[in-house]
């Protein structure tokens, strides 16, 4: 049986930056279009699949070499996978993008004060209060990709925007047909 060409779709950035945000729409669009779809998002990782795991850097990097070994399975057969996670340290980024092929990488980028502003879960209020240690950002590094395939300023962009980012390297790849809808609206 035929079946569709796989891929992960890595979204990368600061907490807050919108990661969970896009990829959850882009999820819900590749759903109504009938494909095969997953999300490993990492928070919900890191209370199953890397629950050991600290914030360290040898800690982070292989809460990443997890997602990935999950991520390649997934994406050999036939699924759209969605990884959204922090992933700050380049190298492992690397790694990740050689060993699972066909991989696209999202910068989420939003500036550290906006993420702050947002502070979605309240996190990096108590890390600014100490409370929380090797926070992204704050007291831990974050390395900007070099040349992602898709960034998303979601500071300047609305989610709509990035999401149709994302779908259009999906399209434009053979990973997905574009939609009718988006087809007859222009
Ligand atoms: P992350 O998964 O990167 O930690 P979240 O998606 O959980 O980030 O949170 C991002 C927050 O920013 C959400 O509350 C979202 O509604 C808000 N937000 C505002 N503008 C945007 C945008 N253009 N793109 C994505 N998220 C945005």
């Amino acid at each position: 049986m035929r079946q569709q060409q796989g891929v992960t779709v890595w979204f990368t950035g600061l907490s807050g930056a919108g990661k969970t945000t896009i990829s959850r729409a882009v999820e819900k669009e590749l759903r109504d279009r009938d494909y095969k779809v997953e999300i490993l998002d990492g928070d919900i990782v890191r209370e199953n699949l890397t629950k050991d795991l600290g914030f360290s850097r040898d800690d982070r990097d292989e809460n990443i070499r997890r997602i990935a070994f999950v991520a390649s399975l997934l994406t050999r057969n036939g699924v759209i996978v969605l990884v959204s996670a922090i992933s700050p340290y380049r190298e492992i980024r690397e790694e990740v993008r050689q060993r699972i092929g066909h991989f696209a990488e999202v910068f989420v980028n939003a500036p550290l004060s906006v993420c702050e502003q947002r502070d979605v879960k309240g996190l990096y209020k108590r890390a600014r209060a100490g409370e929380i240690k090797n926070f992204t950002g704050i007291d831990d590094p974050y390395e900007q990709p070099q040349s992602p395939e898709i960034e998303c300023r979601t500071d300047l962009e609305a989610i709509d925007q990035s999401v149709i980012k994302v779908l259009t390297y999906l399209e434009t790849g053979g990973y997905c047909k574009p939609s009718l809808s988006a087809v007859t609206t222009g």
